[in-house]
């Protein structure tokens, strides 16, 4: 289980805060001309359930036929009184659109509350601060933080990605961002922060996906939702999948972790293609298993092509979000404002206690699929108790010599790492000492040209000088990971494969290696790794003797950190681990 973790809700306040000793405005006008309640207020209020609506952007200009569709539909659903928020998505699926900002700005305009998507694949973190600041200036106060899809296409060929930072990084470079921090090479402090006096506050949403087969799967991922509620997520949405068992289960196994934060239900309006796409694995992070395409055909042959059944579906996971304590719905798909209208209303149909009918109906899992807890006989859903089989599990796997249940090559990457590359320890220190010695001797490149020819046929290592391999049970994600993502699995695997086809996804294995070792469910109990492309093509050896690379980074940190509370050597929180 992942540490506890609590997220205290920011008070709300202006998109951008430019001047620090700004006097705050007077809040004269009346309700109907101070805009939209913001997003955060609203999910702030516990007995509250809001509704947002996703808009995807076309692809074009806005007075493309497409653009002018998309505004009509939403400065419909902008004057809602029942959708309280509009979501823009970023590219989504991998396909080039229109940017979220064309549209986001025509729903501020029309007085929307506004998500704005910010997804890492196109973007590398410079242009991401830019980004931050260009939203935040032009009064976007919502960003969901994604790492994004793989692209599908491009022009005149296949998008290659970018992938500079993740899900995580962002969010924790737009927390900073928030606080005025600006840490890095070039500021006055070296490792150190440097003010910035600009201080966007966005209210930081994130996405959890547990609509997975494997326990690595469904682990990992809410390893990963812990750590983005410790990078500054204020809020999370669950991805497309219909088991209403799963739903139950994240928000306990998030009570039971002390993550704090609003949730909103996915509650995808179907169509019989979208089931189709989302049934053969080709669409990332969505889940419809064969039980519920066999319904989606039969309904979809009905002569309305189902669309009465899916508006339905989607109105039941509403109630079922309402009634298990999610704090709003989030409802996708391709639809007009009249579907939106009919699935809102029909969810406002029902009796307060249906939801729980629907809960026993509304559980398409897939065969096989990892439960954390076990199931609850009396209403079908979640029980407290964790899932014996799981426990069982783990106890197997611990049991020791680990050594046999572990590959080889795993287990003497261990020995080598935590002799020689454990920072603190004599073998580091002696390392390190040897290391300086060959500089002086002026052999670092021979040292360097050794390295590669031990780590290129070992991890196919790619030379990053700022190496991840202790953080992913030695995989590295530079050459194993599309989206090189260093903190954790993104959504998108399926059936523990990569979303980009080919290959198991990095954090599957890694879950599979550490488990044996009683090391999977700390394995993301650490600050997010953000490389350094300063270090591209150089030793990461040397970069971890001297301390350049994230890992010497973060303990430089937290020493500074210890320092400046008086306690050099931690003896404080090793006090308060005991
Ligand atoms: S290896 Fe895993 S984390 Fe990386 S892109 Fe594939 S599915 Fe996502």
């Amino acid at each position: 289980m992942a540490p506890r973790t609590s997220r205290t809700v920011r008070t709300p306040g202006p998109a951008t805060d430019i001047t620090a000793d700004a006097a705050p405005a007077a809040t004269t006008a009346p309700a109907s001309e101070r805009g939209p309640v913001p997003l955060q207020e609203k999910l702030a209020d516990r007995d509250g359930f809001v509704a947002v609506v996703e808009l995807v952007p076309w692809r074009g200009v806005l007075d493309d036929p497409g653009g002018k569709r998309a505004r009509i539909m939403a400065t419909a659903l902008a004057t809602d009184p029942r959708v309280d928020a509009l979501s823009v998505t970023d590219n989504a699926g991998g396909h080039p659109m229109a940017s979220p900002e064309v549209l986001g700005r025509e729903l501020l305009t029309a007085g929307s509350e506004v998500i704005v998507h910010v997804a890492c694949r196109d973007r590398n973190r410079n242009e991401i601060a830019s980004l931050g600041w260009r939203l935040a200036s032009a009064g976007f106060r919502n960003v969901l933080c994604l790492s994004g899809d793989y692209p599908v296409e491009g022009y005149a060929g296949l998008a290659r990605p970018v992938f500079d930072i993740d899900s995580v990084a962002l969010l924790t470079m737009y927390s900073d961002l928030a606080a005025g921090r600006w840490p890095g090479e070039g500021s006055k402090g070296g490792h150190g922060a440097s003010e910035v006096p600009s201080r966007p506050q966005f209210y930081l949403g994130a996405v959890v996906n547990n609509h997975k087969l494997l326990e690595a799967e469904v682990m990992t991922q809410y390893f990963k939702l812990a750590m983005k509620a410790r990078a500054g997520a204020g809020f999370t949405i669950s991805q497309v999948g219909y088991d209403a068992r799963k739903d139950d289960e994240l928000l306990k196994w998030m009570r039971g972790a002390g993550i704090d934060l609003p949730v909103l239900a996915n509650a995808y309006l179907l169509t019989r293609g979208a089931a189709r796409a989302f049934h053969s694995g080709r669409i990332p992070g969505c889940t419809v298993t064969d039980e519920l395409l066999a319904v989606v055909e039969r309904e979809g042959a009905s002569p309305d092509k189902g669309k009465a059944y899916f508006i339905e579906l989607a109105a039941k996971q509403a109630a079922i979000a309402k009634g298990l304590g999610y704090r709003g719905i989030y409802i996708g798909g391709a639809m007009s404002h009249e579907d939106v209208t009919r699935i809102l209303d029909t969810a406002a149909s029902y009796a307060p206690d249906d939801w729980r009918a629907f809960a026993r109906e509304v559980q398409y899992a897939i065969p096989r699929e990892f439960h954390y807890f076990e199931k609850d006989r009396a209403t079908g859903l979640s029980s407290e108790t964790v899932s014996r089989t799981y426990l069982r599990s783990k106890k197997r796997a611990a049991r020791p010599p680990h050594v046999l249940r572990s590959p080889v090559a795993y287990t003497v990457n261990r020995m080598v790492h935590s002799t020689v590359f454990e920072p603190g320890t004599p073998g580091f220190q002696l390392a390190g000492r040897l290391h300086e010695r060959a500089e002086g001797l002026h052999l670092g490149k021979a040292l360097h040209v050794i390295e590669q020819a031990v780590k290129a046929p070992l991890y196919d290592c790619r030379d990053c000088g700022d190496c991840s391999l202790p953080d992913i049970a030695y995989l590295c994600p530079e050459s194993q990971c599309a989206k090189n993502q260093r903190n954790g699995p993104c959504g998108g695997t399926h059936l523990g494969e990569c979303e980009v086809p080919g290959k198991q996804c990095i954090w599957v294995r890694a879950y599979d290696r550490l488990k044996p070792w009683g090391e999977a469910d700390a394995m993301l109990d650490r600050p997010p790794a953000l490389t350094d492309n300063a270090l591209r093509r150089t030793s990461a050896w040397a970069s971890a003797f001297t301390g350049r690379d994230h890992i010497g980074k973060r303990i430089a940190a937290e020493q500074a950190a210890r320092d400046e509370a008086g306690d050099p050597k931690g003896d404080a929180a090793e006090g308060r681990a005991g």
